[in-house]
């Protein structure tokens, strides 16, 4: 499979092999969890581990994706989010933003809520994002062209990696961007996929089964978000 570039794209065999290994050592670790006495910290904690396992596997096609710090052209899509790692945000927000910056995810919150409220209502939220897409964009991107919650950022949003030109992200164009999916690396695919499926069970074992788009979770809960009252 070649890149954007025309480069041949490869990875590390004994990385896959490490991935899978420690992966495994994972599941049986977790096995031994009862359900009760396992403390958030603690879930925060098994969640990262699972964050870094597929960083450090995705991490080896890092030379051949067009993704680029500051891009955001997938930051305007609906992002899937389960329950523990929507705390996990909040706790990231709590222990590294101040109430200024605070209020300003909350009225982008707003601002949306009522942009969305205002639109005609046969449409589906979907549909709305598509006609509004610069001001349905994720609330946590900045216009310094970060994320603001990076270290914190949800699995998808870590798993999202494109082969193909920027240019195929955009909603704009009629082209699908060539990302893991739907290339020829199945044994990569089939880890990241059972690596989420582990984060998928940590939320569904230990919290409820719970998900949220990341706009959705930013409504019901980071607008309640109130330093001063702590
Ligand atoms: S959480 Fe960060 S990476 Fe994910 S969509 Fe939002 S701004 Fe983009």
């Amino acid at each position: 499979m070649r890149n954007y570039e025309d480069r041949k794209v490869s990875i590390n065999q004994e990385v896959v092999t490490e991935v899978r290994d420690k992966l495994n050592d994972f599941k049986r670790e977790i096995a031994n969890y009862s359900v009760n006495e396992v403390k958030t910290e603690e879930l925060f904690r098994l969640l990262q581990r699972l964050y870094t396992l597929g960083g450090n596997l995705l991490a080896e096609f890092d030379e051949f994706i067009a993704c680029q710090k500051g891009c955001n052209q997938c930051c305007d899509k609906l992002v899937y989010i389960t329950e523990l790692e929507g705390m996990m945000i909040d706790e990231f927000i709590m222990n590294n933003f101040n109430q200024d910056e605070i209020n300003e995810i909350q009225s982008e919150v707003n601002k949306r809520i009522r942009l969305r409220n205002s639109t005609d209502a046969s449409k589906s939220y979907g549909e709305v994002i598509r006609s509004h897409k610069k001001e349905f964009s994720c609330i946590f991107y900045s216009q310094k062209n970060l994320c603001r919650v990076y270290p914190a950022r949800p699995w998808n949003c870590r798993r999202h990696i494109v082969f193909s030109d920027r240019e195929t992200c955009s909603l704009e164009t009629e082209e699908n961007p060539i990302t893991l999916d739907n290339t020829s690396f199945t044994e990569v695919k089939d880890l990241v996929d059972d690596i989420e499926e582990e984060i998928y069970r940590l939320n569904d074992t230990f919290k409820n089964e719970i998900y949220y788009t990341l706009q959705g979770y930013a409504e019901e809960v980071i607008c309640e978000i109130d330093k001063q009252e702590l």
